[in-house]
């Protein structure tokens, strides 16, 4: 079929279209309503219908499949493979499953996941959405004041973590990041269950709370869990993901629409079905990590690789290697993962038997044209950037080579999404803009499957965070964006104060507050700037305290900050460099102008300055640029 066709009838038609798309997943009872809309911009997408992401995911597949590899977690850290099908999925689910229970953990109760990118993570997981409890994972690069917020917000029945992660052979224990984070909470969960790989010297298991969970498996190896049907609307999951504020929000997440949206996805977009391999090299604490390592490719009946590891150790050809050993015909990465390539010998490319390979899939962040045009020409493969976001759950701009692929343009992720119906909104008035004109990107509701319930515990966030910012009530993706005349859509970056961080998004309040901890800081802004392998990287300004004859050395005090932050977020939000400075440009009603600091510290003109109050906190922000950092490089 015609993309355009395809795309046009989602949009005219979206019940006849995503009826039609249901049939590609299990119902247990079959939805009564495809679209309820009484309550916008609230939508509920298969109303009545009854299923679960589990069943769809494992048990679905064991007639037909059940001796197809189902996951493979290859770890170059620990330098060991283990490969599961369908049927020893089944079996580890279903023992994972047996454990929750015996825990308490039942329908609706939250699971908080603090694990590394491993297989066991995706049987928790599995294990939870079978019996209906909601989990929620949390990025294992995340240190314990991320997991503390995380956790009081969704408030969970139980914590499952591992002993440790491990990151270019460096053990880091996750353990001591959990007691910390549980002594930081409100709402600590009744128990921990740690999965113990035998990486951290101790697991300092804390009588009647904490318990391993090796012995308990064996107590439950055999076990036949049930499968907990929900309705379609019923939560799956939360994600949390940055935003404007100092407070991560709770993206909420159903299950039959993200099931029926991931089926559609896997064969139209990343034309993977069943029996073929996927590979992404995501995380499963970030979206594509949930979508695309887990649910996506095990509900189409593929084999999906988990990679553990950096991308060029032993050497720069690992990931090829894996594509060659798998036979991987989809793989899935970031741009910043190939401008880290990139750096390396180009003969990696070819080294390996890549004839199966057929299609990389780069997203999270912009890509740049050097690197699109680098890895093209390197691997000779079709290479597809697409664009979504923690909130859609699965790609909203993007070529579908498995419907009907359309020419590449360098720079573009391509076109709408079926389900999608995109604008680009001018932000003063309010109107669509014209043929290459900047506006916001938004989507006109309903949302199509596979997007956000709401924001966990939090409608009012969803409301005003989303649909709030124009006369019509459109849903917002504070991104920037411009369309050519054949409708293909350039992405420029975010609206708001959320900054992109090696494909991690990361939200500059977090990290202030986080600096601003610090004893010594008066105050602080945190800005992106450009950075020529992760994008961006967090930029620190800070004046400090100068507290009556306290010997300051600023270098000291600059160099704790980033260690605060590194120990409260953790390294992803490490600060690159912190600039000590006697004032902070603001606006005359006080608000920071952040925008001119990052044009100043990517040596850019900075804009419109009508507004500043003080023109000599410029001059210092230029003097302390000149000076160089007083910590970072
Ligand atoms: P996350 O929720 O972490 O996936 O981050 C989503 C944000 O990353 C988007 O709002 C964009 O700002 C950015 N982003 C994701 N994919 C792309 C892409 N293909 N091109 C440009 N920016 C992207």
């Amino acid at each position: 079929m015609r993309y355009e066709d395809f795309h046009r009838q989602s949009i005219e038609d979206p019940e006849g279209f995503w009826a039609e798309q249901a049939k590609a997943i299990h119902w247990h009872k079959a939805p009564e309503r495809i679209l309820d809309y009484s309550r916008p911009p609230f939508r509920k997408w298969f109303v009545g219908g009854e299923t679960n992401l589990c069943f769809n995911a494992v048990d679905r597949h064991l007639d037909e499949r059940g001796d197809q590899l189902a996951l493979v977690g290859y770890s170059t850290e620990t330098n060991s493979v283990r490969e599961l099908t369908y049927r020893e999925l089944h079996r580890e689910v279903n023992a994972f499953a047996a454990v929750l229970q015996s825990l308490g953990v039942g329908k609706g109760d939250r699971v908080v996941i603090y694990m590394p990118h491993t297989v066991d993570a995706v049987f928790a997981m599995l294990a939870c959405a079978r019996i209906g409890a909601i989990h929620s994972v949390v990025f294992g690069g995340f240190a314990s004041l991320n997991l503390a917020l995380r956790i009081d917000d969704a408030r969970p029945t139980l914590l499952v973590c591992a002993d440790a992660g491990i990151r270019g052979g460096k053990v880091l224990p996750f353990k001591p990041l959990v007691d910390e984070a549980l002594a930081r909470a409100q709402f600590p969960p009744r128990h921990v269950l740690v999965v113990n790989r035998g990486l951290a010297p101790s697991l300092d298991l804390v009588p009647g709370r904490d318990l391993e969970y090796g012995p308990l498996r064996e107590q439950h190896l055999d076990a036949d869990v049930p499968v907990t049907w929900l309705e379609s609307n019923e939560p799956s999951y939360i994600l949390y993901t940055s935003g404007t504020t100092g407070k991560p929000k709770g993206v909420q997440r159903d299950v039959g629409g993200y099931a029926v949206a991931l089926a559609l996805s896997m064969w139209s977009i990343y034309d993977v079905r069943a029996g073929q391999v996927m590979f992404s090299t995501s995380d499963i604490g970030w979206v594509v990590g949930h979508s695309y390592n887990v649910y996506g490719p095990l509900i189409a009946g593929a084999t999906s690789i988990l990679y553990e590891g950096l991308p060029t150790t032993p050497d720069a050809g690992i990931w090829w290697k894996i594509c060659e050993r798998y036979g991987v015909r989809t793989m899935f990465s970031s741009p910043t993962a190939v401008r880290v390539l990139k750096k390396q010998d180009a003969a990696y490319l070819t080294r390996y038997d890549l004839s199966k390979l057929q299609y990389l899939f780069l997203a999270g962040e912009p890509l740049d044209e050097p690197t699109v045009e680098w890895i093209t020409q390197g691997l000779g493969k079709t290479v597809i950037d697409n664009y979504w976001q923690t909130e859609t759950g699965w790609p909203v701009v993007s070529l579908m080579p498995g419907l009907d692929m359309k020419p590449v343009k360098f720079g573009s992720p391509g076109l709408p999404v079926p389900g999608y119906d995109l604008r680009l909104i001018n932000e003063a008035t309010g109107e669509d803009v014209g043929v290459d004109e900047k506006g916001v990107l938004v989507i006109r509701p309903p949302l199509p499957p596979g997007c956000l319930s709401t924001v966990w515990n939090n409608d009012e966030r969803f409301l005003a965070g989303y649909f709030g910012h124009f006369r019509e009530q459109l849903y917002s993706s504070l991104d920037w964006a411009t369309r050519d005349a054949e409708g293909y859509t350039f992405i420029l970056g975010r609206t708001d104060d959320v900054i992109n961080v090696a494909g991690h998004r990361l939200g500059t309040r977090e990290i202030e507050e986080s600096v601003s901890s610090h004893p010594g800081v008066a105050e602080a802004a945190v800005i992106g700037v450009h950075d020529a392998v992760k994008g961006q990287v967090p930029v620190v300004f800070a004046t400090l305290k100068r507290l009556p004859g306290a010997d300051e050395d600023e270098h000291e005090t600059a160099r704790e900050m980033l260690q605060t932050v590194a120990d409260q977020l953790g390294a992803v939000a490490r600060p690159s460099r912190v600039y000590v400075v006697n004032a902070l440009p603001k606006t005359r009603s006080g608000k920071l102008l952040r925008r001119s600091l990052q044009a100043l510290a990517e040596q850019r003109d900075p804009g419109d300055l009508s507004t500043l109050d003080d023109p000599s906190a410029l001059e210092e922000v230029r003097r302390a640029l000149e000076r160089g950092p007083e910590a970072g490089s």
